[in-house]
């Protein structure tokens, strides 16, 4: 019949569509009704969406850990380990100093704000940003099933490297674990294609809820930053990202790009990295042809440390709230917005909103008024979307560069369009 030859991406869409248009016909039609926002949008619509990203979320922490027990076991050599750390914290500092930079500049020449814009009663109170100390003492965990509870991806990645490790280095009896392990992997891929069956709905309670709740009236104000954030994330991920693959690996970006359509959608819709990271590996491993060895520890470290999509954000947004409070910026202010940025999108994990808890840091160690993030407070939620969708397509780029790199690229899935399609 007709509806099976639609492919997720498509049902994706259509969810993504039907959600839209049931939120506004229902915001236009019944503004201030509390039936709709207590049955509708915080009854069936909350509980469909939140059931939906439950689902991906509870497949994370095990996915990642059993996963990259397999992909160290095979990995026996420690400096081929070793290797494979260094160029994927090289790569995606890079990217990330790129993506900065980009922003800066952006920022710079378009100068989005003005000294005009109220600036009285704001408040916003700040955490402070982690210290390289205490970014480094925090990876290594004391209870590796407290990690697990907590969902704190470094631990869980540190535990799994060396749990691995073990495994390739105790001879035949690290053979079988190593074997039961690459089953699990198995049956956890094949959870992930079957909660990705329940996206079109997940989607369209998510669009539905957010086009209801979503209060655009500060957009007015804010419109050339929004505008400046958007186009710059659109750049990064359509103009640097394909560059990069072509540059680093001579792979067709193209290719990339359509395969990685329904991952991002994922992301824009549960604007959580670390929610998407099950369909981004799945993506990894079986569309692109990347070898598990190599996604099982690029990816998961990805969504916890390499945050492009959030770092142009955080320098649109610092540039951004200097010009409307009338400061200027040093070079080394500069310098110290690109590492602050990047050391505290390392210590935090991809979740909703989190950009907003990062900017407060940022603003805070170049002693910009923290206030300033009420101005942009109110567009946020849309261009967390986006951005987290940006974030975890340089993940994937990054792991389709790396992979490429140590021979552990399987091409022909990467080239087959067909490759781990989960149609019907
Ligand atoms: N939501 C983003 C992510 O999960 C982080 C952020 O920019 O707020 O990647």
């Amino acid at each position: 019949n007709k509806t099976s030859k639609i492919g997720l991406t498509g049902k994706i869409l259509i969810g993504m569509g039907a959600g839209i248009t049931l939120g506004l016909v229902l915001r236009i039609l019944f503004p201030e009704s509390t039936f709709v926002s207590d049955y509708i949008t915080n009854g069936f619509l909350h509980v469909i969406g939140t059931i939906f990203i439950s689902s991906l979320k509870m497949l994370v922490v095990p996915l990642v850990f059993i996963s990259l027990v397999c992909g160290t076991c095979s990995l026996s050599e420690p400096s081929k380990l070793g290797r494979l750390g260094g160029k994927t914290l090289a790569f995606y500092l890079f990217t990330t100093a790129v993506a900065l930079t980009l922003a800066i500049l952006a920022a710079v020449l378009v100068h989005p704000g003005s000294a005009s814009m109220a600036t009285e009663n704001m408040e916003y109170s700040v955490k402070a940003a982690p210290s390289l100390s205490e970014v480094l003492i925090s990876i290594v965990p004391t209870n590796p099933m407290q990690a697990m509870s907590e969902g704190n991806m470094l631990q869980i990645i540190i535990f799994a490297v060396i749990f691995g490790f073990a495994v390739s280095h105790i001879g035949e009896r690290g053979k079988r674990v190593a074997a039961l392990f690459d089953d699990l992997n198995e049956v956890i891929m094949r959870v992930v294609t079957l909660i990705m069956q329940l996206a079109p709905y997940g989607v369209f309670a998510l669009m539905g809820k957010l086009t209801l709740t979503l209060g655009l009236d500060t957009l007015g104000s804010v419109i050339k930053y929004f505008a400046l954030v958007l186009t710059v994330l659109l750049i990064h991920a359509f103009v640097v990202y394909p560059t990069l693959l072509k540059a680093f690996s001579g792979l067709n970006p193209l290719i990339f790009i359509r395969k990685m359509r329904d991952v991002q959608l994922f992301a824009f819709s549960t604007a959580s990295s670390n929610a998407t990271l099950p369909v981004t590996m799945e993506a990894a491993e079986h569309r692109l042809g990347a070898d598990n060895k190599v996604a099982s520890f690029t990816l998961p470290l990805g969504a916890t440390i390499n945050m492009d999509g959030t770092a142009i954000m955080q320098g649109v947004a610092t540039v951004f709230i200097a010009q409307v409070f009338g400061i200027e910026l040093t070079i080394t202010d500069y310098a110290a917005v690109v590492v602050t940025a990047t050391l505290a999108s390392i210590g935090t994990a991809g979740v909703p909103g989190v950009g907003l808890i990062m900017l407060a840091m940022v603003l805070n160690q170049v002693g910009l008024p923290v206030e300033g993030i009420s101005l942009i407070i109110g567009v946020d939620r849309m261009l967390d979307m986006v951005r987290t969708a940006v974030n975890v397509t340089g993940d994937a780029v990054a792991t389709v560069i790396i992979a490429k790199s140590e021979g552990s690229l399987n091409e022909a899935v990467y080239l087959d369009p067909k490759a781990g399609k989960t149609s019907g």
